[in-house]
């Protein structure tokens, strides 16, 4: 039976594993999915402290997880299927196999937000994308204008990296401001090859019939006035939601599925601890992700010490 399972392999799943690696817990890290996390998507962070010049996110991730191990995480690559948390020893269902533990840290991080079309299901993976690093460099994408649908740091960040490979990158917001950081922002929007597309919503991605992507239909929320956009690919960078429906009913969580802790990072359930983006909805930061996977490695080693003596 393990001591700990981490649920996740991003900024918070291995700074608890660090944390409890080094409290000879030996923790068992599934990885979930996508190993690494969202940070593995981006390409440059410019602030994560101790990396002045900036450090690839998949490189990021990667030095997260040797520091982890050194100390004697395990890794097992596996989504969790199910969870019973009704009694200990608690039992998560991975890949088909039953792990048991005595406690669980959820660091299962966030899923990227969809518009919710029909046209973009249809067209997902076809000139939909919700990840510019993994497919910006497409060959579909070469010199054809592009549209990034968001105004957050995401949005802002897709857009200027998309600049390397489009002609023309449209940035489509709902408002007439960016939500994004005022150094995204201002990057963004000096950048000459993309054009920012005020008050407007994405209603259908173009052309399903034709099985790729032509265009997107844009409604102007302001004035009503409908139009079209003619481009090769449709980057959605809208947010995200966090990855946490397998524990619905049992832990307790936000109407989006945020995990609302107790206290420090215990949740409602005794010996089930939270940590990284799973649980936050405000700062959704790698550094604050790290910090609180520390703070949830800590929370359960002390519950793991008084509960064996
Ligand atoms: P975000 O900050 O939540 O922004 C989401 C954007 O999408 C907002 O502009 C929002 O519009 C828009 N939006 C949401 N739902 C929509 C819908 N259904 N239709 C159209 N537009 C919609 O998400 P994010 O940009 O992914 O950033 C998440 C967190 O990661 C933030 O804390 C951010 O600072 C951080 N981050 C940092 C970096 C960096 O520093 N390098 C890079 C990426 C992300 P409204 O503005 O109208 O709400």
């Amino acid at each position: 039976m393990e001591k700990v399972v981490i649920i996740g392999s991003g900024c918070a799943g291995w700074a608890a594993a660090l944390y409890c690696g080094r409290s000879n817990l030996k923790p068992l890290v599934l990885t979930g999915k996508h190993p690494g996390g969202l940070l593995t998507t981006t390409t440059i962070v410019e602030n994560y402290p101790g990396f002045p010049e900036g450090v690839d996110g998949h490189e990021l991730m990667t030095r997260f997880q040797k520091q982890a191990e050194r100390f004697g995480a395990r890794t097992q690559f596996g989504e969790v299927e199910a969870a019973d948390l009704s009694k200990q020893p608690f039992s998560l269902i991975v890949d088909g196999e039953t792990v048991r533990t005595e406690t669980v840290i959820i660091a299962s991080g966030a899923s990227h937000r969809h518009l919710g079309l029909e046209s973009e299901h249809l067209l997902e993976n076809k000139g939909v994308t919700f990840c510019a690093t993994c497919d910006g460099a497409l060959p579909i994408f070469r010199q054809q204008a592009l549209v990034v649908v968001g105004g957050g740091d995401s949005a802002c960040e897709e857009a200027m990296y998309l600049t390397r490979f489009g002609s023309l990158v449209y940035l489509v917001h709902r408002r007439d401001t960016l939500r994004a950081s005022k150094i995204m922002a201002e990057r963004a929007l000096v950048n000459s090859k993309i054009k920012p597309v005020w008050n407007s919503i994405v209603t259908e991605v173009l052309d399903a019939k034709q099985d790729k992507v032509t265009g997107v239909r844009l409604k102007n929320v302001k004035t009503g006035e409908e139009s079209v956009l003619d481009c090769a690919g449709v980057f959605v960078a809208i947010g995200h939601l966090p990855n946490t429906r397998i524990f619905r009913g049992v832990i307790n969580m936000d109407e989006t599925g945020y995990i609302i802790p107790t206290r420090g990072t215990a949740t409602n359930v005794p010996g089930v601890f939270v940590a990284g983006d799973c649980a936050d909805r405000v700062y959704r930061q790698a550094v604050t992700a790290a910090g609180s996977g520390c703070a949830a490695a800590i929370d359960a080693e002390r519950y793991l010490a008084a509960k064996n003596g």
